[in-house]
């Protein structure tokens, strides 16, 4: 399978190729020249595999690059029931991504798709568990190294470092702002002692440390010298891992592949959405994929207008669904190539226009006209208010406690119920990763798995600096 930018540059490049980058050379995404097809025959085969089984026979289809007999091992370590526990049971999980039920709302079924069973407790986890594991690959076949540098605000940090630990060739510098984020973030990822983990805490806020990463991967020769690279939303292997949980919703929430169901996805950057759309292109059988946003709704006054405006830092709201919180959705112009035909040039022009002026209007164009009965999509957007109405109404209802970005997802879901199409909300984080919205809307604490009670009492390993780009090279330096 080969790769094109969504801006046009197309040089043949396979997965492999692409793994360890970000943007492509003319600062498009990469996506594949077409998307596979999944025929009939194959749907009914898949509908009884393990979760490692259909990441396998999904992740082929991608990865026509890796023989068949070196993925499957790979994948099989990655889904592994030791990796993904039930934390309320303090045991493995052999479906990785199990589905329960809620209830009927209005004569449909309501359920949950858990995605948080990893080790940073957020659906992060699916994605970056694959990519260390890829990486690894990927670096010895090449006999190469790489080191990744990122800023975190906390959650995808945490996800890299967890996924990344221990790996070949991989070494991880993240750098995060001291005393900002949760004691229970900090100790997540401080708290990892393997010598391929660098934590680095800036004087500063999340956008101070965003801003090093961006200098130092805009000085090329730096960068070049040393095998600098990042694992951020947009990258592909990312995205490819996601495809697989759809598939698995869809055969759990269904008797037989004549049925068809809805998502509701918490969104931010698009990236578990997106997933949606390419299995749904796959031939998935998916009615609706619902974007549910959080007050920076980016996405949603997209889908509802025509009009993509992206927002400053400034106009960016901090909210208690905090991993959604952009004013960008950085995979998104994925879903408008597609949706202008794969045309490149009109893509290029759209996200040049962004980059100059902020935001583009497609609201008079046929194409946006076509965009829920031809690919599914619609929105909504929950505030404070109604994300805690949502945990309580699923507290009461159905005796579940679910976390904040969950319950946007919820919030939403409940706005497109239809007779006959079960619909499914991702759980994409454990409620007691965000415990003080929690203890607000219940008036209880979310219960902590077992494993993590002691987290915050643990040895904590980081490197404290100002906030300064040649501070940050000079670790860079001395540490590969
Ligand atoms: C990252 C994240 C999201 C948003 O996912 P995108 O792929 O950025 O749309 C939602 N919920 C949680 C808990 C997350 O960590």
């Amino acid at each position: 399978m080969k790769y094109i930018s969504t801006r046009g540059h197309a040089a043949g490049e396979q997965f492999c190729d692409i793994l360890l980058g970000g943007l492509a050379p003319d600062g498009g995404l990469y996506l594949p020249e077409s998307y596979p097809q999944v025929s009939a025959t194959e749907l009914a085969a898949w509908r009884n595999l393990s979760y490692p089984e259909l990441a396998f026979v999904v992740l082929s289809k991608f990865c026509t690059d890796i023989l068949p007999e070196e993925l499957a091992p790979l994948v099989s370590r990655t889904y592994a029931p030791q990796v993904f526990i039930n934390a309320r049971a303090g045991q493995w999980i052999e479906d990785i991504t199990p589905l329960t039920t809620l209830g009927v709302e209005r004569n449909t079924t309501l359920s949950l798709l858990s995605l948080s069973n990893g080790p940073t407790l957020a659906f992060k986890d699916m994605a970056m568990q694959l990519l260390g594991n890829l990486f690894e690959f990927v670096l010895k076949q090449r006999g190469q190294t790489l080191n990744i540098l990122g800023a975190t605000s906390g959650d995808t940090g945490s996800a890299a470092e967890y996924a990344m630990r221990g790996k070949k060739g991989v070494k991880v510098f993240m750098l995060s702002p001291k005393g900002k984020m949760s004691a229970f973030q900090t100790a997540q990822m401080y708290s990892l002692q393997d010598e391929n983990i660098i934590n680095i805490a800036i004087d500063g806020v999340f956008d101070d440390a965003q801003d090093i990463v961006k200098a130092v991967s805009n000085d090329h020769a730096f960068k070049a010298a040393h095998n600098i690279g990042t694992v951020n939303s947009i990258n592909w292997a990312r995205v490819i891992a996601q495809v697989v949980y759809y598939f698995k919703g869809y055969f759990a929430a269904t008797k037989s592949n004549d049925e068809q169901v809805s998502f509701a996805v918490p969104s931010g950057n698009f990236g578990n959405v997106c997933a949606g759309h390419i299995a749904r292109q796959m031939g998935l059988p998916i009615r609706k994929l619902i974007v549910a946003t959080n007050e920076n709704n980016v996405l949603d006054e997209f889908f509802k207008t025509g009009i993509y405006r992206v927002r400053t830092a400034k106009d960016t709201h901090h909210t208690s669904s905090p991993s959604m919180d952009i004013s960008k959705a950085s995979n998104f112009e994925r879903f408008i190539f597609d949706l202008m035909g794969r045309d490149a040039a009109k893509t290029r022009a759209l996200f040049k226009q962004v980059e100059k002026t902020g935001q583009f209007d497609i609201s008079n164009t046929p194409e946006f006209a076509s965009i829920e009965e031809k690919y599914g999509f619609v929105s909504g957007r929950s505030t404070h208010k109604q994300r805690l109405l949502a945990i309580r109404e699923v507290f009461h209802d159905y005796k579940e406690i679910i976390d904040p970005h969950t319950a946007d997802g919820v919030y939403v879901a409940f706005q497109y119920l239809e007779k006959g199409v079960p619909m499914i909300v991702l759980e994409t984080a454990q409620a007691a990763k965000f415990n003080e919205t929690i203890m607000e809307a219940l008036g209880v604490n979310a219960a902590r798995p077992d494993a993590y009670i002691d987290i915050e009492k643990r040895e904590q390993r980081v490197i404290h600096i100002a906030s300064d780009v040649n501070a940050v090279k000079d670790i860079l330096s001395k540490n590969i």
